[in-house]
């Protein structure tokens, strides 16, 4: 990995951290107004979505936002693009699809049924 190509992943990972961080907002938001007593926003539209499928987008993406968080912090400490479970350097077209991965196909695989 060149440092062009970091750099250019770096800057796609804080694109990404950024977007989700408002989409998060907006989701607390849902939720809050959820919370709110009726009445007392009578006038603000409704989510459509139902409280718990904003839950389960909001823990997703907290999940995601934590590798995003990782994938920078290995870009900065230069370990970014090794599999953090085998050591292994992870496919270039893997990156490029998931740029936050920080396993291995093979590792998260095997995770993903344990
Ligand atoms: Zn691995």
């Amino acid at each position: 990995m060149n440092p062009t190509d970091c750099e250019r992943i770096k800057q796609q990972l804080l694109r990404m951290y950024h977007d989700l961080d408002r989409r998060r907002e907006i989701l607390a938001g849902a939720i809050q107004q959820h919370e709110t007593p009726p009445g007392e926003h009578e006038r603000r539209v409704v989510p459509s979505l139902s409280i718990e499928s904003d839950l389960r987008a909001e823990m997703a993406e907290d999940t995601i936002a934590a590798q995003i968080a990782e994938a920078l912090d290995r870009i900065a400490d230069g370990t970014y693009g090794t599999c953090r479970a085998c050591g292994q350097a992870i496919p270039r077209q893997r990156l490029e699809a998931l740029p936050y991965a920080t396993c291995c196909v093979d590792c998260e695989a095997w995770s993903e049924t344990v």
